[in-house]
């Protein structure tokens, strides 16, 4: 009895002492957009674990934060994650920031949220900016159901791969993309995607130069190729997702009967063929409905 009340008053100094991380999003551009409540938990933590602490601190000052810094980036975190956690255990509360945006959104951070979290210790997220996010929502593209990638393969050939995997997706899928390669990759995404595609191209989100494209995959291209403006700063690419394929119930009463009019007339091939073009329905679901017709 005794010794199970000390265990617990054990355990609950312990819990007492274990500090807390903070995920805290940074602005991915201009520096209001960061939340107040981000700006007291950065000045009222214990330490701030940063991406780039010289990057970090152009914020910092902006903010007239005075804190302590330490680096954790994608080369050293996983080795870095393990101290970091001790320190927790021990008391402090640490808060973690990436260059810009939210943090482990294609940015460092995952290891460290991880063992944080197998560790039992209290994660709390501090939101904000992220370009992701940004861009869906000025995007017009459906966003309640999208397929976030993070950035692409670096060669041509597995890009194109990358693509032709998701070319039947019917959710929209997200991109980020850098200027080195803004070009190349929405070509590849032309050789292998019908140009008629509608795309979103998003640059230099809540900066002086911030553009949102949207247009079909061929304009898009066009205009990006022809205007070297375009080719610069930060991209999110969207991609709206295939179309569902609607079954041949969905056929309207007026596409049926323009159907079975020419079915009296015409082979299956002739008549679905000219229901296409009057109708403009897809050939697909005529053509089944002129089997079912045709059966009945
Ligand atoms: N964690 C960040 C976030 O929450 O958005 C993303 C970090 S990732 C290393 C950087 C990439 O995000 C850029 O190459 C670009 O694709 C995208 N990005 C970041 N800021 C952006 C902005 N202001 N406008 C458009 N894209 C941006």
């Amino acid at each position: 009895m005794i010794i199970s009340h000390v265990l617990e008053l054990d355990e609950r100094i312990n819990y007492q002492m274990c500090g807390k991380l903070y995920v805290v999003a940074t602005p991915i551009g201009n520096l209001a957009d960061f939340s107040y409540r981000a700006i007291e938990t950065l000045k009222t933590v214990d330490l701030i674990a940063a991406e780039d602490t010289r990057h970090v601190k152009m914020l910092l000052q902006h903010y007239a934060i005075n804190n302590k810094l330490i680096s954790l980036h994608q080369h050293n975190e996983e080795q870095a994650a393990p101290g970091l956690i001790d320190k927790i255990k021990s008391g402090l509360n640490i808060a973690l920031v990436s260059d810009a945006g939210t943090p482990l959104l294609s940015d460092p951070g995952m290891p460290f949220v991880k063992l944080a979290k197998q560790e039992g210790i209290d994660v709390s997220p501090i939101p904000g900016a992220c370009a992701l996010i940004a861009a869906l929502s000025v995007s017009g593209l459906p966003v309640t159901r999208f397929n976030f990638e993070g950035f692409l393969p670096r060669t041509s050939s597995a890009r194109k791969t990358f693509f032709s995997e998701r070319t039947n997706g019917t959710a929209t899928w997200v991109f980020y993309e850098s200027s080195h390669r803004i070009l190349a990759s929405l070509e590849d995404l032309q050789a292998i995607l019908s140009g008629h595609r509608r795309i979103v191209v998003a640059r230099e989100l809540t900066k002086l130069f911030e553009t949102v494209v949207s247009d079909t995959l061929d304009n898009v291209l066009e205009l990006v190729r022809n205007d070297k403006n375009m080719q610069k700063g930060e991209f999110v690419v969207l991609v709206e997702g295939a179309e569902i394929e609607k079954n041949t119930s969905e056929i309207t009463e007026d596409q049926k009967s323009v159907l079975s009019i020419l079915l009296k007339e015409c082979s299956i091939k002739t008549a679905v063929a000219m229901a296409v073009e009057i109708t403009g329905a897809r050939k697909k679901i005529l053509y089944q409905a002129a089997l079912d017709m045709k059966g009945d």
